[in-house]
């Protein structure tokens, strides 16, 4: 059985956070006391997360840091060279995830997860896992490597109950990308209402449901300092039953990152 690591539940996600902005984020982040850190080889920040991370001056080993294999650097021979070079950028000795950034189909699972896993045993990282696998992707991934955790979009208005269930019953990981459906949920008369009920703001009211999922852990991307204050304000309230099954309700399979290379979603 695959044992999943511990994830901080609250992170930061650094898609196209750039240059000084970047290095800003991160470090504020880290000193309002983020512990995740979520950024890829395709965001063409590592650097800046890097230097973010090494001006904190918060020790390595209490941040969780998770970076990406672009599509590109799959092969055999690919996914060591292409992990050495974020590993340079980012200016570190390992990573605490490294995760396939989308399934592609023109190298096999077996071959990349074959090299991950050799990257798990000499140190280079803690965790291998996998982002936008639908459910029979990520159930053959935990047949050839422990890849306890699949990076997915969600939110309230993409429903993802079927990953969900699965990672619960296996204790596996899922990190929710988008879970502000890029800023959508601050106009959703219903999560209006629920955070005016618990004094609080449309965005933690979603990161607060997100969380509520046994495994969840979110990665907001947050730029301005009172977003990343209030993203990291979820853990001293509590949502109820009903009020999750309002958001919960409001799954209408909005994606909002859908490229052309994405797997058939519909497959269950
Ligand atoms: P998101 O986190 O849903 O939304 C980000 C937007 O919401 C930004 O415009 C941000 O504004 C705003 N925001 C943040 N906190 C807010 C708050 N408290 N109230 C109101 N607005 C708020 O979207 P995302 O950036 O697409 O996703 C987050 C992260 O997921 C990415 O950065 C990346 O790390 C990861 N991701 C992974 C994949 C993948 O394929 N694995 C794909 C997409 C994203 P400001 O910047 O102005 O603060």
């Amino acid at each position: 059985m695959t044992i999943a690591p511990v994830i901080p539940p609250a992170g930061l996600g650094t898609w196209d956070l750039r240059g000084k902005d970047c290095v800003r984020a991160v470090h504020e982040a880290l000193e309002l006391g983020y512990r995740h850190v979520d950024t890829a080889q395709m965001y063409e920040n590592e650097r800046e997360v890097g230097r973010g991370l090494r001006d904190s001056r918060v020790p390595r080993d209490e941040v969780f840091l998770t970076t990406k294999l672009w599509i590109d650097s799959l092969t055999r021979k690919a996914v060591p060279k292409a992990t050495e070079e974020c590993l340079k950028r980012l200016a570190t000795e390992y990573v605490d995830l490294l995760l396939i950034h989308w399934p592609v189909a023109d190298v096999s699972l077996s071959e990349t997860l074959g090299a991950m896993t050799r990257l798990l045993e000499s140190g280079r990282t803690r965790n291998v896992g996998v982002s936008n696998f639908t459910l029979p992707l990520w159930r053959q991934a935990l047949e050839l490597a422990p890849a306890g955790v699949n990076q997915i979009e969600f939110h309230p208005f993409l429903d993802q109950e079927s990953l969900v269930r699965f990672a619960r019953e296996r204790d596996l990981r899922i990190v929710a990308y988008t879970p502000l459906a890029k800023g959508r949920v601050t106009r959703e008369p219903s999560i209006v209402e629920i955070a005016r009920i618990h004094g609080r703001t449309p965005a933690q009211v979603t990161l607060r449901w997100l969380i509520q999922h046994p495994g969840v852990a979110v990665i907001p991307k947050a730029s301005r300092r009172e977003h990343l204050r209030e993203n990291l304000g979820i853990f001293d309230f509590e949502l109820g039953s009903s009020e999750m099954r309002t958001l919960s309700s409001l799954g209408r399979n909005l994606r909002l990152v859908d490229p052309g290379w994405a797997p058939d979603w519909s497959a269950r």
